[in-house]
C-alpha cells in the first residue's frame, strides 16, 4: 500500500502527462492506481481489492503471476531478451510459430510473427494485397467487411472497422473505401436468415473484381458492439469466396485461445480461413504479441511475385520473451482442462445475469462461452459505473452501452458470482 500523499503525488503526473486509451489529453476521468495483480485480483495502491472480470483487455485468460508464465520468463530472461529476427532465429519462436501451425484450423502452415493485433491486421491485410499484386490482378485491392467489426487502431485496420466505431467521418479522404454489408443478425443460436446470407454472397459476387479478401470477426464482433452470430455465416463466406476468388480473413485476436468455448471461433463453422490473426491471450497477457498466419497458397502466390517477399519486419519481431511465455501459456491450454472452465464460467454467467433481464432499461443478456454482456437502452454513466463496480470489488470496463465481461479462465465461482452480481447491480442505476 502506497501513502496517501505518493498516490496523490503520481495520479497528479499521470493527469499532467500520459494518456490514456481513447481519451483526451488531460484525462477528464482519473484511472485507478493498481500496485500488483495476483490471480484473478488487481491490488491497488490504496488496499483495495478488485476481482478482475475484463483479463486485461481479454489477454490475461490464466489470471496474473501464474507460476508457469512467470517461470517462464524469468528463464528465458537469463538466456536471451531480444535479438533480431533478420538473419537470426530461436528455439522459442520456432517452437511457437510450429504449436500455432499445429493448434489452428488445418491449412494454415505459415507464421509472421508481429507485435500487437492491429499490427497483425497490417500484415493480414498486405499479404491479400500482395497476393493479388504478385498474380497478376492489380485491381483487386478493396477489402469488403460487416458493420459492426473492430480489427485495430493503426490506419488500414481502421478501414475494416464499423464505420461509426472507426469514426470514418472523421477520416473521410484518408482511409481507403472498403465494402460494407450489413451487420450479421444477433445471436449465436439464432437461425440463418437465408436473405441475409443471400445478401453476402450477392455482395461478393458483385465485388469480385476489385476485391482482394474479405474480413470478419468469426462468431464474435468484440468492441465493435460484443455481438454474436450463428457460424453458419462464416461458412457462406468460406464458399463465395472460394467461387469468387477472393480471399478470406478471420480476426480472431478476440476469440483465439478458448475464449467462445472452442480454441478457435473458425471451428464452430468447420471452415479455414486462408489469413489469420491471433494475438490478445496468446501470450497469456504478459507481453504484447501476436501472429498473423496463412494458408502454402498465399506464401507461395507472395513469394513467386515480381516483389518476391514481404517487405515487413517489426524490430522486436519474435521477441523471445513473448514467445517464451506464449509457449508456456500454450502449454497451460494443452491439456483441455480449458473447455470445462470456460464451459463452467458460461453457465455460470448465464444463470447469474439472468435477473439483469427483469432491470429497466437493459435491453439484451447475453452469454457465449466466458464472454457475458448486458446491453441497455442508453450510453452508460461511465463514473457511475465505474464507482458502483469498484464499490463491489469488481473491475470492468464498459463501453458505450454495454456493461460486460471476459474473465480469465481460472474465476472461481464465487468470484463469478460476485461480478454478475456487481454487473446486475450496475445496470440498474449506470
Ligand atoms: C484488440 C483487437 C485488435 C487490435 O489488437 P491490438 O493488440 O490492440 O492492436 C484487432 N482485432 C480484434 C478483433 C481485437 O479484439
Amino acid at each position: 500500500m502506497a501513502p496517501e500523499p505518493v498516490i496523490r503525488r503520481l495520479l497528479e503526473l499521470d493527469t499532467r502527462h500520459v494518456w490514456h486509451p481513447y481519451g483526451p489529453m488531460p484525462a477528464t476521468v482519473p484511472p485507478l492506481l493498481v500496485e500488483e495483480a495476483a490471480g484473478v485480483r488487481l491490488r491497488l495502491a490504496d488496499g483495495r481489492e478488485l476481482v478482475d472480470g475484463m483479463s486485461s483487455w481479454w489477454a490475461a485468460i490464466h489470471g496474473y503471476r501464474h507460476p508457469a508464465l512467470d517461470t517462464a520468463l524469468t528463464e528465458q530472461i537469463t538466456r536471451m531478451s531480444h535479438v533480431m529476427f533478420g538473419g537470426l532465429t530461436h528455439e522459442p519462436a520456432i517452437t511457437l510459430a510450429s504449436a500455432l501451425v499445429d493448434i489452428t484450423p488445418a491449412g494454415l502452415e505459415h507464421v509472421f510473427l508481429c507485435d500487437s493485433g492491429s499490427v497483425s491486421v497490417e500484415v493480414a491485410l498486405k499479404m491479400c494485397l500482395q497476393y493479388w499484386r504478385s498474380v497478376g490482378r492489380r485491381g483487386k485491392r478493396r477489402m469488403l467487411t460487416w458493420r459492426g467489426g473492430y480489427h485495430g487502431d493503426t490506419f488500414h485496420p481502421m478501414s475494416v472497422c464499423d464505420p461509426e466505431g472507426g469514426m470514418h467521418a472523421l477520416w473521410r479522404g484518408v482511409l481507403p473505401e472498403q465494402v460494407f454489408v450489413p451487420a450479421p443478425p444477433s445471436g449465436f443460436d439464432t437461425p440463418v436468415d437465408p436473405s441475409y446470407a443471400d445478401t453476402l454472397v450477392r455482395a461478393v459476387r458483385e465485388h469480385a473484381d476489385e476485391l482482394a479478401a474479405v474480413v470478419v470477426e468469426p462468431v464474435v464482433q468484440g468492441a465493435g458492439g460484443m455481438q454474436f452470430h450463428n457460424p453458419e455465416y462464416l461458412r457462406v463466406l468460406r464458399e463465395v469466396t472460394e467461387e469468387c476468388g477472393v480471399l478470406l480473413v478471420f480476426d480472431e485476436i478476440a476469440t483465439g485461445f478458448g475464449r467462445t468455448g472452442t480454441l478457435f471461433a473458425a471451428e464452430h463453422a468447420g471452415v479455414t480461413p486462408d489469413v489469420m490473426c491471433v494475438g490478445k491471450a496468446l501470450t497469456g497477457g504478459y507481453l504484447t504479441m501476436a501472429a498473423t498466419l496463412c494458408t502454402f497458397e498465399v506464401a507461395e502466390g507472395i513469394s513467386r511475385g515480381e516483389v518476391p517477399v514481404l517487405a515487413h519486419g517489426p524490430t522486436f519481431m519474435g521477441n523471445p520473451l513473448a514467445s517464451a511465455v506464449a509457449n508456456a501459456s500454450l502449454g497451460l491450454l494443452s491439456d483441455g482442462t480449458w473447455r470445462e472452465e470456460v464451459r463452467r464460467i458460461e453457465r455460470r454467467l448465464r444463470d447469474g445475469l439472468a435477473a439483469a433481464r427483469d432491470v429497466p432499461g437493459v435491453v439484451d443478456v447475453r452469454v457465449l462461452g466466458a464472454i457475458g454482456v448486458v446491453q441497455l437502452d442508453h450510453p452508460v454513466d461511465m463514473a457511475v459505473a465505474t464507482e458502483a463496480l469498484t464499490s463491489r470489488g469488481v473491475w470492468l470496463r464498459p463501453f458505450r452501452d454495454l456493461i460486460y465481461t471476459m474473465p480469465p479462465y481460472v474465476t472461481s465461482d464465487s468470484d463469478i458470482d460476485l461480478i454478475t452480481d456487481a454487473m446486475v447491480a450496475t445496470a440498474g442505476v449506470a
